[in-house]
């Protein structure tokens, strides 16, 4: 059976000591609970070492939210995947909107940052979704399509068994607009049968698949309880321990 996870990604937020204090808050709360999923937190990537330090006593797992495209070298600025996993750091988030966005990254860039990972055994969470236009012009397949076969359909079926794909669709990045049950659970349906008919269905049927996009405590048990909706990618919920762990009871 298919892994449910719930991620939780805090983006640019929080001081270090806003940052501890609220993984350590989740962290105690959750391991007072029955929990029936994975549970990931990304913090800004120099809280990495701390967090992960709190991850080791818990049931959380850490995820960067980003990696360079490049093995090693001269390259100011960026963090490898190597050293990612020095940290014994397990997911990373790849090609989120805001990186396509105001960093320009390219499916071709990403592709890289997918197999940089894979080498450094790294489970990456690949983020697709359509713009608000494209959706209004019902080109939302074919969006996710594209990105779908540039960023990930390079892989083999034993490499893509280490995806995570986060369907966000980005009019609902940020926006309080969540996408419906019914337009959650068609594109995941959708890209589930992209990848039985690009591998097979038993790899479609094992690859958990995220919503994300203004999911929060009031709207994730009716998004999670869709058959193709295994979990979620969670922005701003996430940085209230309250609110993020009723999300995680909720998947
Ligand atoms: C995100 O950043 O991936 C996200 C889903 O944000 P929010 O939950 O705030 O919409």
């Amino acid at each position: 059976m298919r892994k449910k996870i719930v991620v939780g990604n805090w983006k640019m937020n929080n001081n270090f000591q806003e940052a501890e204090e609220l993984i350590s808050t989740i962290a105690d709360d959750l391991d007072e609970k029955e929990i029936v999923c994975e549970v990931v937190i990304c913090p800004p990537s120099l809280y990495l070492e701390m967090a992960s330090d709190y991850a080791e006593e818990s049931v959380l797992f850490i995820a960067a939210q980003n990696v360079s495209s490049f093995d090693n070298g001269a390259y100011t600025g960026e963090i490898s995947a190597s050293m990612l996993s020095e940290m014994e750091i397990s997911y990373c988030i790849v090609g989120h909107s805001e990186r396509r966005k105001y960093f320009n990254e390219t499916d071709s860039q990403l592709a890289e940052k997918v197999n940089r990972l894979l080498d450094n055994n790294i489970k990456p969470i690949f983020c697709i979704g359509e713009q608000l236009d494209e959706r209004e012009n019902g080109f939302q397949f074919d969006v996710v399509r594209n990105q779908m076969q540039k960023g990930l359909f390079h892989l083999n079926s034993d490499e893509f068994l280490n995806i995570t794909v986060a369907y966000e669709p980005v009019w609902a990045i940020g926006t309080g607009v969540v996408a419906t049950p019914n337009q959650a659970q068609e594109m995941h349906s959708y890209i589930r049968g992209l990848i039985s008919e690009k591998y097979n269905d038993s790899t479609a049927e094992e690859t958990t698949i995220l919503y994300g996009g203004s999911c929060n405590s009031d709207n994730a048990s009716i998004l999670f309880s869709n058959k193709d909706v295994d979990g979620g990618l969670i922005g701003g919920a996430s940085l209230k321990a309250d609110e993020f762990v009723k999300i995680v009871m909720s998947c």
